[in-house]
């Protein structure tokens, strides 16, 4: 300041200062938070974000100026050059623009964050004394370059401040509001620190005049007060625009999340089985049929083990469902170590296992399950126990067993069920003679052990006429197994198994008890003459407790023996004949009538069939049906009827499905018809119906 020259004094409204920090703060507060959004957001929508903070930290720069100089009087009038003044707000946005974007990259260097800071003050600065020459004074203001300097230094301290405590704290979520105040309080600073440091710098000589003032051209002061609200407001809506935005597109990016977290959550499940995380049926078989492609492709082979626990029912019986659980956990990881990269495996039920061996040939398969065998049998030490099972595994190779999914993996489960019915813990390739259908015998097995005890049988009756047309002299009794699933099952389908199993003892004690309780209420009805006729297997026949449970049927429903036949196979009978002989004897003591079924397809030996205590013969209804006047079944049957007339047995012939059979077997000497011409298999209460109307047919 030059000496001898007396300044005018400048003075100042402490509420218009406070407002005008307010002002600074606010807008950098704005541009903070805008700026904050350029990271979350997409591109373009970035760029606005961007932009818009740059306008609302330049715009909150100029207006806190003209608030300054509203708070700052001399005692002249002072006034401002319109263009000047418009062309102040220049520098403020576009140094704004460019430390902005500088803080909202994903990295910040020193050397960027000094030239940032740089560039804010001097933008601020730039802005400030443009402004200030929009005065117009005359002459000139005069500056102490002290202060001058100083105001510069704190503009671009305090910028670089506040844009280091931006960046450094952008990422902290949970305190981002208040480390955002913070910046936004260093940033004001900074513009009202360098703004009044700068006025302090500047001197008004005595004499001066503002030349703006001079021309009044307009009232600049209200128009002043005017772009002061008005930035307030365009400060206030850019702030909640922000806010809102931030808060929605929070909302949208949880739900987003979530949406992703379910889609995940939901595929796997869909590909995976939940208990072991194998690869469940469908994506096995999505990469078996990429196997088949790739296969066809190259020309190679490749195979696929269908492997089982077994007696996993047994260890779940024993020890409850999770234990098996842990089981099955353990056995999938100790497949997983025997498995090479591109090899997959899959549960696919139960404990059934698939293991899909790209490009293996058929030793390599065979490395593959032995191994897997012995690794399984090792046992296993769950929750303290030590337990062994063991494993069955069966082979089909591409393309040899099956050129499509379906056919490798029920050939391959085939070839398990040979192994588990050969004597399980070991493997075995499939072979064409394998029956696909080993599975489902192996299931309708299962259900056979429960039929009983849930009620699933239920008998039908056959009736047996007096040839030619009666009347009836009795019933077969036939069993049917109603099936929850599969429906009504014939006793061909299952008797075998019945057989097999054993179970076929207590199924015939339940026939027999039904049949007889049947049988003793039609004889309370009157029907005294009837007979049932029950079929007895021979395994029932080699049981010794069938002669006691023949009687205590027989008194438990109070039905004299003579109402009931037991039909034995020609076949049975013979099969180990003294033994028969003396079981046939005693049934036949007690009065209950032996019937020879079946006859005709078993090599009896006439001196054993003379010495049964039989009273009937059931000639066999194969010999019936192709039975024709003059062909070699005809001579066939015509024998076995002299020969039972001969030892003085009752012929039934069954299978009578023609009025022509029926007359012709009458006129060989026949004495029982059954058939499906007088009358089919049914229920006991629809026996005596159609008695009388097969009565009334027979007789017409
Ligand atoms: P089966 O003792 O020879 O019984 C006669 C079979 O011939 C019955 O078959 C009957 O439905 C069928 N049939 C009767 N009339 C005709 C006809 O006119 N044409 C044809 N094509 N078939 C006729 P189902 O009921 O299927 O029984 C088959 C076999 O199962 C029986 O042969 C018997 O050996 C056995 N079975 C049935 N129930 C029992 C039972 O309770 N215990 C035992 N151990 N075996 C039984
Ligand atoms: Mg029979
Ligand atoms: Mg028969």
């Amino acid at each position: 300041m030059p000496e001898g020259t007396t300044m005018l004094l400048g003075q100042y409204d402490h509420w218009l200062v406070l407002v005008s920090w307010l002002v600074a703060t606010l807008a950098s507060y704005t541009a903070l938070d805008m700026a904050g959004r350029v990271a979350s957001s997409a591109d373009h929508v970035a760029r606005n974000w961007l932009i818009g903070g740059a306008f609302a930290m330049g715009l909150g720069i100029w207006s806190m100026h003209f608030i300054g100089m509203l708070a700052f009087s001399l005692p002249i009038p002072i006034d401002y050059d319109v263009s000047l003044t418009l062309l102040s707000i220049v520098p403020a946005i576009a140094v704004s623009a460019f430390a902005l974007k500088q803080v909202t990259a994903e990295r910040l260097s020193v050397r960027r964050l000094v030239v940032s800071s740089v560039l804010m003050g001097v933008g601020i600065a730039a802005m400030h004394y443009t402004g200030m020459a929009a005065m117009r004074m005359s002459p000139g203001i005069e500056y102490d370059p002290l202060l001058f300097a100083v105001s510069i230094a704190i503009a671009v301290g305090a910028s670089g401040a506040a844009l280091w405590i931006f960046f450094l704290l952008r990422s902290d979520r949970a305190f981002i509001s208040v480390h955002r105040f913070a910046a936004a309080i260093v940033m004001g600073l900074a513009i009202i620190g360098m703004h009044y440091t700068g006025m302090a710098a500047a001197g008004f000589p005595e004499g001066s005049v503002c030349m703006a003032a001079a021309d009044k051209t307009l009232n600049t002061q209200w128009l002043a007060l005017l772009i002061i609200v008005v930035t307030i407001c365009v400060l206030a809506v850019a702030l909640l625009t922000s806010v809102l935005d931030a808060r929605m597109d929070a909302r949208t990016s949880i739900l987003a999340n979530s949406l992703e977290q379910a889609n995940r959550e939901l595929s796997e499940l869909a590909l995976q089985d939940a208990l072991t995380k194998l690869p469940n049926r469908l994506l096995l078989e999505n990469r078996i049929e990429h196997a088949i492609e790739r296969a066809k492709r190259e020309s190679e082979t490749f195979a696929l083990l269908f492997m089982d626990l077994d007696g996993f029912k047994a260890v779940n019986d024993a020890y409850g469902h999770h234990f098996g659980d842990i089981l099955l956990v353990d056995v999938a990881e100790r497949i997983r170590e025997l498995l090479r990269v591109q090899d997959t495996v899959g549960r696919i039920g139960g404990d059934e296992f698939v293991l899909l061996l790209e490009s293996a040939t058929a030793d390599g398969a065979a490395t593959v399950a032995e191994r897997l065998v012995y690794s399984i049998a090792r046992p296993f030490s769950l929750e303290g126990r030590d337990l062994r099972v063991s494993a069955s595994v069966g082979i089909a190779l591409y393309p040899n067993d099956g050129q499509t999914t379906q056919d490798l993996m029920s050939n391959a489960d085939a070839a398990m069920y040979h192994v588990k019915h050969a004597g399980r813990n070991g493997y075995g390739f499939f072979e064409t003679s394998m029956n696909i259908n080993a599975r489902e015998q192996m299931q309708l097995q299962n259900d056979l052990q429960s039929a009983l005890e849930r009620r699933e049988f239920v008998l039908h009756y056959q009736p047996k006429y007096v040839a030619p047309a009666g009347p009836m002299t009795g019933v077969e009794a036939l069993l049917r197994w109603q099936h929850p699933q599969r429906g009504m099952i014939p006793p061909d389908k299952f008797i075998p198994h019945a057989e097999k199993s054993g179970l076929i003892i207590p199924i015939g004690d339940w026939v027999l008890d039904e049949a007889c309780r049947q049988m003793s209420m039609w004889y309370r009805e009157g029907h005294t003459d009837w007979k049932v006729a029950v079929n007895l297997s021979a395994v029932q026949f080699s049981n010794p407790n069938l002669i006691n449970g023949v009687r205590a049927a027989l008194e438990r429903h109070g039905l004299p023996a003579h109402c009931l036949t037991l039909e034995v196979t020609e076949s049975t009978a013979m099969r180990n004949a003294d033994v028969s002989l003396a079981i046939l004897d005693r049934l036949s003591e007690m009065g209950v009538d032996i019937s020879i079924d079946d006859f005709g397809t078993g090599y009896s030996s006439l001196l054993y069939l003379k010495r049964l205590p039989a009273s009937e013969l059931k000639i066999d209804r194969g010999f019936i049906q192709s039975l024709a006047e003059n062909n070699e079944d005809a001579a066939i049957v015509s024998a076995i009827i002299a020969l039972g007339q001969t030892l003085k047995l009752r012929i039934v012939a069954e299978g009578v499905e023609t009025s022509a059979q029926q007359h012709f077997l009458t006129g060989l000497g026949c004495d029982v018809l059954q058939g499906y011409l007088l009358g089919r298999p049914m229920p006991a209460d629809q026996v005596k119906l159609s008695m009388g109307q097969a009565e009334q047919k027979l007789k017409a």
